[in-house]
């Protein structure tokens, strides 16, 4: 029996890799961790019977605890108890589903609790890449990626030397507004950047996608996963969404990672690896595909890569600015409280505005993010 945590088990991500639980019989779920929806963590509880859950929101705590009283189930809350379902001592890996920053302390108590990590929340590693990189290291964890690009290169380096590495293809679909020009880009409405092309995902996700900003924290996420520098990832615009990304190698060999856009590939691939299980569903049918098309990405209207490029060439406590503004702004998109452009207007201005702390710790990442946070209230 493989033992498992999933942090942010109500979401896209989360609901996905409960279905991977679902299609094998040995994995056990020991801790499920929430932000507010209580209804579907009730029937996850009810179905994988963990022995800890944990919800964001203390009163909506209570009112689980209450509605789950004839189980066995301990309810906690807060940030602490999202630690405590990171650390949950029976589980042996944990997947980092939640959305956001809210990740970083989590997953840094997973690992120093020797927990290995199957990540999907990239602004951990986006933020705290210089800390989360050692600390694999130096606890002798994995950290097995989920992003479907990274675990697409994670299985193309498969038997590798990383050495002879050249650089790294990430592939984008290109979102819903592949290419328009920024005047067009104007005018568009939340309906409109919810609808991603290729892959159903949350909405924080989908809306990054739409601005290329999720392509950005990708590069950075990569960058930090495999040990490259920033100018050796290259976004390669692929809207098929068949080639989740490759790489080249210093003999000019390519080698690629294809398939559907399903993530229980690479939810799969994280928890059995280095396995490969049989997964039920569509398989690439070449015929009626016909052709895989490539474009680069229009760095000029979609704002969101060039400033993610900028931000992980420079460093420090610049990443999380650029994570953090884009948090805040998406949150404010959502609420359809600002216009489309505004979400990279927020990004820039607070990268301007920001002083570089080098090696940021812990403490002062999350500083940046709140010193972020109130400059953009500030000025709008
Ligand atoms: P969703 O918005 O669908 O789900 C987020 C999950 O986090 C939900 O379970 C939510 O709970 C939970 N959550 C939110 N806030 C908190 C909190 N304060 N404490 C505990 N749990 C919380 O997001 P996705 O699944 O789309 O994305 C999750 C992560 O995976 C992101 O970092 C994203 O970038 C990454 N990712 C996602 C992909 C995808 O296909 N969806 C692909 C690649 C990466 P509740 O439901 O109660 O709000
Ligand atoms: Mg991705």
């Amino acid at each position: 029996m493989k033992k498992i945590a999933i942090l942010g088990s109500t979401g896209s991500i989360g609901t996905q890799t409960l279905e991977v639980v679902d299609n094998n019989d040995d994995i056990q779920v020991t801790a499920l961790a929430a932000g507010s929806n209580i209804v579907l963590l009730e029937q996850q509880i009810r179905k994988y019977r963990p022995s800890l859950a944990c919800v964001w929101e203390d009163d909506k705590a209570k009112e689980l605890r209450e509605k789950i009283k004839d189980l066995d189930v301990k309810v906690v809350s807060g940030m602490d108890g999202l630690i405590q379902a990171a650390v949950e001592p029976e589980a042996e890996l944990v997947v980092t589903a939640v959305v956001g920053m809210i990740g970083i302390r989590p997953t840094i108590a997973a690992m120093e609790a020797g927990k290995d990590i199957a990540l999907a929340n990239k602004e951990t590693l986006v933020t705290a890449g210089h800390i989360i990189m050692p600390l694999a290291r130096e606890r002798n964890v994995n950290l097995l990626p989920v992003d479907s690009e990274h675990s697409a290169i994670f299985q193309c380096l498969n038997g590798e030397d990383k050495r002879a590495v050249h650089k790294l293809l990430l592939t984008a679909s290109g979102g819903p507004f592949r290419g328009w020009t920024k005047k067009q880009l104007a005018d568009v409405k939340l309906e409109d950047a919810l609808k991603h092309p290729n892959w159903a995902m949350g909405r924080k996700i989908t809306i990054d996608s739409s601005t290329m900003v999720n392509k950005g924290l990708e590069v950075m996420e990569a960058r930090w996963l495999f040990g490259v520098e920033m100018d050796q990832v290259q976004v390669v615009v692929q809207p098929q969404s068949v080639i989740h990304s490759m790489v080249e190698f210093e003999d000019g060999a390519v080698m690629a990672q294809l398939g559907t856009p399903d993530m229980k590939l690479p939810i799969q691939y994280a928890l059995y690896y280095p396995e490969r299980r049989f997964l039920p569903g569509d398989r690439l049918d070449f015929a009626a595909l016909k052709q895989i098309s490539f474009e680069a990405p229009d760095m000029e209207a979609f704002r969101g890569l060039q400033l993610a490029y900028e931000a992980g060439c420079r460093g420090g406590s610049l990443p999380t600015v650029f994570n953090a503004a884009n948090e805040y702004a998406v949150a404010k998109f959502l609420k359809r409280e600002i216009s489309y452009l505004t979400i990279t207007d927020m990004i820039q201005a607070a990268m301007e505005h920001h002083k570089v702390v080098e090696q940021p710790d812990v403490n002062e990442i999350l500083a940046a993010e709140q010193e972020t946070y109130e400059f953009i209230e500030s000025r709008w």
